[in-house]
């Protein structure tokens, strides 16, 4: 059968890419009677099966869809590999509305696609999905993780995840003051959500000063009223003075717009992909001489939580293992200074060498 022009483009669009990072697999789901249409994206397994959430979202069309899942899985391999966790890096995204189009009968047909990857891929929460998705795709596969704590699981990671940013950010108090306490420093959190709220708790412990920004008026009422934080409005976060920014809301807020305006000595925080480009930004950052703790490490402690879950849920495990990113932080700081490189480029150097170094051996998980 001879192929048309369109379709010769389209398979050399596709493998291409797969080619440029090295992915393993993708995989297109579909179901008619649900209305189901999920794609898996499986980067890597070298160090064990590829783990990474199932987001739901209303993309334009297949081709963002495809780039979302491919980012995000590719993104997965280093944080597990950086966290020091016996996994690759997978996720999965779903094709619509998360308030329209999710039933129970379309996330049970997505866990059986899961089931057929034999563990391969292993699926959790993320947005858009959540933690009673979780339960419909157990129903038809082993392969999740995320679940309640009364079907043996860790439930919210959020509070986990808070944990390692608090301790990423004391290495990081340890890298620029020569001392790790955070007492007394001014900490601007923005995005009091389910990581925030946990972040200023730690913080409020520590006598950290806490100014707080959010789009959510309830959020903020909420920190100013149980942790005496300061309120600061949106527009002036990048311009406030502070010793640390910590991002806990949405991706891409360290741009070239920002950045020239930060006072601050740290960046540090729960948000995923904090730089809006990851090479450009994290090079000003470095000229500025802002100390950047990547994001991918040190919010890996609700990866971490859900890992635990594979051989039996532990909360103690968890958190000695959430611990370690104090350490790693640390690692990155002297590669970076050693190699004369960005903070970012020290991370992907470490965990590209773990992967290389460990990788390919049969691990159990
Ligand atoms: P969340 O939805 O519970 O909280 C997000 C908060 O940010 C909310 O209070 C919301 O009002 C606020 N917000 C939204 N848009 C904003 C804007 N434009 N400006 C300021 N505030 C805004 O989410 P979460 O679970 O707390 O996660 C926060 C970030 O951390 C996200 O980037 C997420 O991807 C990342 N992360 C979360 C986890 C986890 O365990 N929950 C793990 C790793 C990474």
């Amino acid at each position: 059968m001879t192929l048309v022009k369109e379709e010769i483009e389209i398979q050399n669009v596709i493998f291409d890419r797969l080619t440029e990072y090295h992915y393993e697999q993708l995989v297109f789901c579909h179901d008619k009677n649900t209305g189901l249409r999920a794609i898996i994206a499986i980067h890597n397994t070298h160090l064990g099966p590829g783990l990474g959430g199932t987001r739901m979202y209303h993309y334009n069309n297949d081709q963002d869809a495809i780039t979302d899942v491919l980012r995000l899985s590719r993104g997965m391999t280093y944080k597990a590999a950086i966290s020091g966790l016996n996994l690759g890096g997978a996720k999965a995204v779903i094709i619509g509305d998360p308030y329209k189009h999710n039933s129970e009968g379309l996330m049970r047909r997505f866990g059986r696609f899961v089931e057929t990857l034999g563990g391969r891929y292993i699926t959790a929460e993320d947005v858009g999905t959540t933690t009673e998705d979780m339960e419909y795709i157990k129903m038809e596969t082993d392969h999740v993780v995320g679940l309640p704590e009364m079907y043996g699981g860790g439930g919210d990671p959020s509070p986990m995840t808070a944990y390692g940013t608090y301790l990423g950010m004391k290495a990081s108090a340890l890298e620029a003051y020569g001392n790790e306490s955070l007492s007394g420093k001014k900490i601007l959190v923005e995005g009091i959500g389910k990581v925030g709220r946990h972040l200023v708790e730690l913080l409020a412990k520590e006598n950290a000063k806490i100014y707080v920004a959010d789009i959510n008026p309830k959020s903020i009422d909420y920190a100013v009223k149980e942790f005496g934080a300061t309120h600061v409005e949106l527009e002036n976060v990048p311009s406030a003075e502070m010793d640390i920014y910590s991002p806990c809301a949405l991706g891409a807020t360290v741009n070239s717009d920002t950045i020239p305006q930060f006072k601050c000595d740290i960046i540090a925080g729960a948000a995923n992909n904090q730089l809006k480009n990851d090479i450009e930004h994290s090079a000003l950052l470095k000229e500025r001489g802002i100390l950047y703790a990547p994001d991918y490490l040190i919010n890996a402690g609700g990866l971490i939580n859900v890992y635990t879950e594979l051989n039996g849920y532990n909360r103690g495990i968890a958190q000695s293992r959430t611990e370690k990113i104090f350490d790693v932080t640390c690692e990155i700081y002297k590669t970076a200074t050693q190699e004369s490189i960005t903070t970012y480029a020290a991370s992907q150097v470490i965990a590209e060498k773990r992967i290389h170094d460990i990788g390919q051996i049969n691990l159990p998980y």
